[in-house]
């Protein structure tokens, strides 16, 4: 039986780790469990699922669950400190970091240094401390399984040998992206789109954070500096490719022209089955791929005219240090900003750009260094914001 800590759990992922453990009560059982302020949703998973702790966001949420708990054997708490302690209890074996954004770094990195099996779904975590945290990792001999759903297929296609073996035979990862719901749009046509047309993904149903990275391409920026630190390659060994019915997942090219595929319906439960049974296979009851039903699969090249925020994502790679965490801190406030109705939507790369360019980059050494780029980032991000000129 493993134990799961789910944060995030009344999320977009979430939900799909609560259904993958009810399909598998003999296998899994949910031993604690986040969010920030849903309340409703966490009072229907501790009535379903009964886990021993549950973490809110604020002490008045953290009440209102628990007033509406009453009689469930359930210690209820709320903030920082215990987000990092359920990731790190000793009841926990598994810790699926489905938190959005920034904040998931700290409770992930708990759970890595207790030594947990990490199931990341978190990329800004990874993103914004690359280095700290990969050297983490290896440090406690963590199983890392990328939960993301293109690495997680990148994951599968590579050398199914011992860390680094033969790591010499592959040539290429091959990132796939859908492209967004204005993968052929004009310029002109996306200046005035609407969060509600962003947040329709045509394949994923997903949270409105990475629904919106993915309408901008950003999310693809940040997979491609999350695939750089998970398999220790640069932008250079990774193409990009528009792959509008999101049924190839990612592919591995090796040096003698084979290229290994992962390919599946779009349904987030398959990596996360894959992750929390690995190395073995679980069901998901995801209906099976029919290729016949499916019968076309259309390839592109990414348009980063209309869409920067994949390149601004690859030069922040190769400025380093400190430049991925200002970039990520800019579009978490550029997206939030944008999902207010306070910039336009082409003013989220913009305010990237200009975050990005306009702010002096430096080491990472410590958490404080990434946590301190991040606060300056989104400082400066606000304040350009307040004085217009992204619509
Ligand atoms: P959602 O927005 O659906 O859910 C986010 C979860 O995080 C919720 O439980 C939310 O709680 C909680 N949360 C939000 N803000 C905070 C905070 N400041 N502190 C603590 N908890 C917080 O997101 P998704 O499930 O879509 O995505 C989660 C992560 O997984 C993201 O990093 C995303 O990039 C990644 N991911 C998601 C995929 C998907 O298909 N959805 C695919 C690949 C990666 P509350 O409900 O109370 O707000
Ligand atoms: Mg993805």
């Amino acid at each position: 039986m493993q134990g799961i800590c789910l944060l995030g759990a009344t999320g977009s992922i979430g939900q799909s780790t609560l259904d993958i453990i009810a399909q598998h009560p003999e296998k899994f059982t949910l031993i604690s469990a986040s969010a920030h302020q849903s309340v409703d949703k966490m009072v229907d998973i501790c009535r379903r699922f009964q886990p021993q702790r549950v973490v809110m966001g604020s002490q008045s949420a953290r009440d209102s669950v628990a007033q509406q708990c009453q009689g469930l054997n359930i210690s209820f708490e709320w903030g920082g400190a215990a987000l990092d302690s359920i990731a790190s209890d000793s009841a926990v074996d598994q810790v699926m970091a489905a938190i959005m954004g920034f904040a998931g770094l700290k409770p992930t990195l708990a759970g890595i240094r207790s030594g947990k099996r990490i199931l990341l779904a978190n990329k800004e975590s990874l993103v914004t401390a690359g280095q700290l945290f990969m050297d983490e990792v290896a440090r406690h001999k963590v199983t890392l399984l990328p939960i993301d759903s293109e690495h997680n297929a990148i994951y599968q296609s590579l050398p199914q040998t011992p860390q680094g073996a033969h790591q010499q035979d592959v040539s290429k990862i091959i990132l796939t992206a859908s492209g967004g719901p204005f993968r052929d749009w004009s310029l002109e046509d996306m200046a005035s789109v609407t969060p509600a047309q962003a947040c329709k993904h045509p394949n994923w149903s997903m949270g409105q954070k990475i629904s919106i990275d993915s309408a901008t391409l950003m999310n693809k920026g940040l997979e491609l500096i999350e695939a750089c630190w998970l398999f220790g390659v640069t932008p250079n060994d990774v193409d990009v490719v528009v792959h509008p019915e999101s049924i190839i997942h990612s592919m591995v090219s090796y040096r003698d022209g084979s290229v290994i595929a992962q390919m599946g319906n779009p349904d987030m439960k398959i990596p996360i089955a894959y992750g929390m049974s690995w190395p073995n296979r679980i069901e998901t009851s995801v209906p099976p791929l029919n290729l016949i039903d499916v019968a076309r699969l259309n390839f592109e090249s990414p348009d980063i005219t209309r869409f920067p925020n994949l390149k601004l994502a690859a030069d922040a790679w190769f400025m380093g240090g400190t430049a991925m965490a200002v970039l990520n801190a800019a579009n978490e406030v550029a997206v939030a900003s944008f999902l207010k109705g306070r910039i336009g939507f082409l003013g989220i790369a913009k305010l990237n750009e200009r975050v990005l360019t306009s702010t002096s980059i430096g080491r990472v050494d410590t958490l404080d260094d990434v946590f301190d780029a991040d606060r300056q980032a989104r400082l400066l991000a606000s304040e350009l914001i307040s004085h217009g000129h992204f619509s």
